[in-house]
Parts: C-alpha cells; sequence; structure tokens
C-alpha cells in the first residue's frame, strides 16, 4: 500500500477538504508507487492563505537574526538528512543520485546563505538636504508569498525562494510541482521540524489548474514567486495584473555552448556532455546547441559523438547510470517528437534518435541522449526549448557570428564559451544576451550566492540567489526623522 502523505496548513498534517488523492510515481520504474498526496483545490489554498496572513502579523516582528537562526537549524537538518532526501529525490523525479545531492546541497547553501543574512539585511542611511534631519531607507516584508516551482530541480528551487522569503519576514504558501511532491514534503517536514510557527511554511498540493491558479488569483496573496516554463509564466503574469501582485518569474531557456578552434578541445567536451545531457537535459540552463567553430568541426565531432554513445542510461540510484529518465511520459514524448521534426527541418542525426525501452528500461521513460548536425539557426530545434537530451549543433566560422547565432532566440539564460583568447572572452562577455555567462565551463553550474536568472523571455527582469533576491521579497520603506522642533519645507526652505 502506497505512503500516503499531506498538506500542511497552519502547523497541522491535512488532506485536501475534497479527500482526493493523486499518485505520484517513479519515472525510472513506473509500476513502483511512490506515495498518495492531497489532490487539493481552491477551498484548501484559501485555508493556507488565512493561516499565512494570520502568521505574516506575529513573524514580521521577529527579529531578522532570529529568524536567521531557525534558518541555520533548517540547514543543519538537511545536512542530516541529505542522502534520505537524494535517494528520495531519484526515486520521484529519475536524475542521477551524484545530481541529486547536488541539488539537496543547493538547499543547504541557501540556508546557510539566508540564515547570515539576517544579520545584515541591510538598509541605507543617507544625508538629508535639511538641517537637523535624519533620512535613512529600510526593508520591510511584504505579506504573503505564493510559490509555485517546478519539478527538475525540487529541493533547490523552492530554497530560493521560500528561504529568502522568509527570513525577510514573509510567510508562505508552497505549490510544488506534481512530479515532485515528495522531495517538497520532506523540504516542509524540515522547516517545520526547525522551529518555524504555524502557519509560516504551508505547502498545498495539486495541479497547477487548480491549486496554481488558486493562489496567483487570491486577493489575499502579495507576491508570486514562480519557476517554469514560459508559457505558464506569462499566464501567471496577466492573471496576476489583477491585483497588481509582485511577480518573479524565471522561465524557459535555448542556452548554448560556443566552441572556438583555439579551445582547449578535451575540455569542451567534457562541459558540453555534462551540460546537454547532465539531468537528461532537463534543466532550464541545460547546453541544448553547440555553436562549432568550422576548423575544429569534425574533430570534435567525432570525439562527441564517440562519447555521447557511450554514455550509461539507466535508473539513477544506480552507481553506474549516467542518464536518467524523462520525468514523465509526456516529456519523453515531446522529446520524441522533437526529433521527427529535426529529422523533417532536414536536421542529420550524429547519435541516439530514439526512445530506449529495452530491457531494465522497460518500465521507464528513458530517451538516448541525441544528437542532431547539420542544423541552422532559424531550425525550430535550434529555437524551441526542448527540455530533454537532445543537442543540435550549428556550424560557425568566428566569434563575432558564433555570438550572432546564440542570441538569436528568445530567451536568454545562461551561456559558455570555450577559448583561450582572453579577447574573444570579454567580446563575448560584452555581447551574449544572457543573466549568466561562464568562460570554459558548461551553461550548468550556478552557485547559490550569485544572481541567477535571464533576459529577454527568461523571465521579468527578477534574480534568485545570493543579495538580489532579497530586492524581491522586501519593500524599500524610506523613513525621514526631523529633530529641528520647526516645520522644515523640503525643495522649498533650502533653496
Ligand atoms: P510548468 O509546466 O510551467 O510548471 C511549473 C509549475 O507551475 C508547476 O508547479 C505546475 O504545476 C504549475 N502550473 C501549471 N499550470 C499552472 C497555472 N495555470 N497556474 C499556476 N501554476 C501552474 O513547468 P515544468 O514542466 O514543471 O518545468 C519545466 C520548465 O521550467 C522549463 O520551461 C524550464 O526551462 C523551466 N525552468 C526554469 C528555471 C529558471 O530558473 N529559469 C529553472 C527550472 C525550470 P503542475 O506540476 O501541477 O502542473
Amino acid at each position: 500500500m502506497a505512503q500516503k502523505f499531506q498538506n500542511l496548513i497552519n502547523g497541522r498534517w491535512v488532506d485536501a477538504r475534497s479527500g482526493q488523492t493523486f499518485e505520484n510515481r517513479n519515472p525510472a520504474n513506473w509500476n513502483e508507487v511512490i506515495g498518495t498526496f492531497p489532490k487539493s483545490g481552491k477551498e484548501d489554498v484559501d485555508d493556507a492563505v488565512k493561516a499565512a496572513r494570520a502568521a505574516f502579523e506575529k513573524w514580521r516582528l521577529v527579529p531578522a537574526p532570529k529568524r536567521g537562526d531557525i534558518m541555520r537549524k533548517i540547514g543543519d537538518l538537511m545536512v542530516a538528512r541529505k542522502e534520505e532526501i537524494a535517494r528520495e529525490m531519484t526515486r520521484e523525479m529519475g536524475k542521477v543520485l551524484a545530481e541529486t545531492r547536488g541539488d539537496v546541497q543547493e538547499g543547504i547553501d541557501t540556508a546557510y546563505y539566508a540564515a547570515t543574512e539576517g544579520r545584515r539585511l541591510f538598509g541605507h542611511t543617507v544625508p538629508s538636504e535639511l538641517p537637523n534631519k535624519f533620512a535613512m531607507a529600510l526593508r520591510v516584508p511584504i505579506g504573503v508569498a505564493g510559490i509555485i516551482t517546478p519539478w527538475n530541480f525540487p529541493m533547490a528551487i523552492p530554497t530560493w525562494k521560500m528561504f529568502p522569503a522568509i527570513l525577510s519576514g514573509n510567510t508562505c504558501v508552497f505549490k510544488p510541482a506534481s512530479d515532485t511532491p515528495r522531495t517538497a514534503t520532506m523540504l516542509v517536514e524540515i522547516m517545520n521540524e526547525a522551529g518555524l510557527p504555524p502557519g509560516v511554511v504551508n505547502i498545498v498540493h495539486g495541479g497547477g489548474g487548480e491549486v496554481g491558479n488558486a493562489i496567483v488569483g487570491h486577493p489575499d496573496v502579495d507576491l508570486i514567486s514562480f519557476t517554469g516554463s514560459t508559457g505558464i509564466g506569462k499566464g501567471i503574469s496577466r492573471m496576476a495584473a489583477d491585483t497588481l501582485k509582485r511577480v518573479s518569474l524565471e522561465l524557459g531557456g535555448k542556452n548554448a555552448q560556443i566552441v572556438m578552434d583555439d579551445a582547449d578541445l578535451d575540455l569542451a567536451l567534457d562541459g558540453v556532455l555534462w551540460g546537454a545531457f547532465g539531468t537528461t537535459g532537463q534543466r532550464c540552463t541545460a547546453t541544448s546547441r553547440l555553436i562549432l567553430h568550422e576548423k575544429v568541426y569534425d574533430t570534435f565531432m567525432s570525439m562527441l559523438v564517440a562519447r555521447a554513445n557511450a554514455l550509461k542510461l539507466g535508473d539513477g540510484l544506480l552507481p553506474e547510470s549516467q542518464v536518467g529518465p524523462c520525468v514523465n511520459k509526456g516529456q519523453r514524448d515531446t522529446v520524441a517528437s522533437y526529433v521527427e521534426i529535426g529529422l523533417n527541418e532536414g536536421a542529420k542525426l550524429a547519435a541516439g534518435g530514439k526512445i530506449a525501452a529495452d530491457g531494465a528500461l522497460a518500465n521507464g521513460w528513458f530517451h538516448q541522449p541525441t544528437i542532431f548536425t547539420d542544423v541552422t539557426p532559424g531550425m525550430r530545434i535550434a529555437k524551441e526549448e526542448i527540455f530533454g537530451p537532445v543537442l543540435s549543433v550549428i556550424r560557425t566560422k568566428d566569434i563575432g557570428e558564433s555570438i550572432r547565432i546564440l542570441n538569436d532566440t528568445i530567451y536568454g539564460l545562461s551561456s559558455s564559451v570555450y577559448t583561450r583568447d582572453i579577447n574573444k572572452a570579454f567580446q563575448a562577455i560584452r555581447d551574449i544576451q544572457s543573466g549568466i555567462t561562464y568562460i570554459n565551463a558548461p551553461t550548468i553550474g550556478a552557485e547559490a550566492h550569485l544572481p541567477f536568472g535571464g533576459v529577454k523571455q527568461t523571465g521579468n527582469g527578477h534574480r534568485e540567489g545570493g543579495w538580489t533576491v532579497y530586492d524581491f521579497y522586501t519593500e524599500w520603506k524610506a523613513v525621514y526623522v526631523d529633530y529641528s522642533g520647526s516645520l522644515q519645507r523640503a525643495q522649498i526652505d533650502n533653496y
């Protein structure tokens, strides 16, 4: 019998009011049910928002360093349960254990960063233009944050959002992806156990259409932080406009790695394999285009195809597996449909291209690591996010053309350039349109204390990570203290 999990609302574990549930299954073996979770609806969101609103009135008054102490405790509990969480995460979404351990570690790093921010949350003191008057700007919390997250980083992404939100004095209503409710539940268990008062963190499981929409449309939710696809993000932005909520959107990507003729080819090879096929290509920062200099094209392609063909597909819990399954059948079928699209557009398959369902892979959603050559920048496989193990290779002749090709997409999340020429590297840093640029490193590998996010249709200008995310979760309040004892009219009495 599958284990039954619940929502956490106001510090209590409860079923959906409707009593309905949904199943969570292992994408490496779809016969394995991990658990059942509440299929919640609007009324459960209402309960959670009510609890979060009430908790906010007390939580905002807790000194930030005290809030930071709880963050440190959360980090400690995550360290203690790291291996257990990583294994459950691999079971529910498929990526290999080394990567799920990394996902948990990113959450731990974010907790410890938030703990230290409790003793910073810096404001500004500034001189007043009038005598005997003091001026400063303070950060104040905003209220109830609606947190909606995808399945590909089921620990890291919720922590990027909830830890700074809560450290800043806000409270949260969290809706995780339907594919990864187990990891999300473990995170909330830990946050609860670390001593957050009831109502500061609430989790409401269920579908995007029901629970997600109810959060976004709720008049008592003050801000929304969403990571997911660009299409859903646009819908959220439109819906949130009705109540003028603050909205942070982290959306899709079509990231590219440029390899110049002067690059260290072995290094670039390791980079593109990790960037394209790590997490089965299901990262927002995955390398889905390789922009390859014509002078090294043939040499590099033969190295790349040999290595890609040797990658071992399998259950992420097995030590020999290098590439896990797609997260579900829909995602695996999307990958297969893009292989068709690429072939119809005239691209050529250099590796993979097929669903993998032999032997031990028979019950999972596996797809071979796939490489297309003869891709031109206008093809759909060069422009659209596939979110699977598919790499499109585009030939280039110099750095200028490479940067133009790289920028020729609606997205702008991550980018990478392999070159030994410092001039080319700096030209790329200046001219590439993306939120993240790596030199001589793959498109994936963000660290928790730096800004994370993209330009163009990858987002709406906010950043997660590091110090920058605290701007999203706080309002600036300007404060003037006049100790002159007389009315002083700014811009009038002093000029
Ligand atoms: P998704 O389908 O957009 O779903 C993301 C979240 O939104 C899930 O929790 C989903 O719930 C929920 N949702 C769905 N419809 C909704 C609606 N109408 N209103 C409110 N919420 C709704 O994305 P995904 O497939 O989980 O994740 C893959 C996408 O995320 C890719 O495009 C990837 O690039 C992007 N991503 C971006 C970043 C970044 O930082 N830029 C990071 C990671 C992933 P259900 O699961 O219940 O459908």
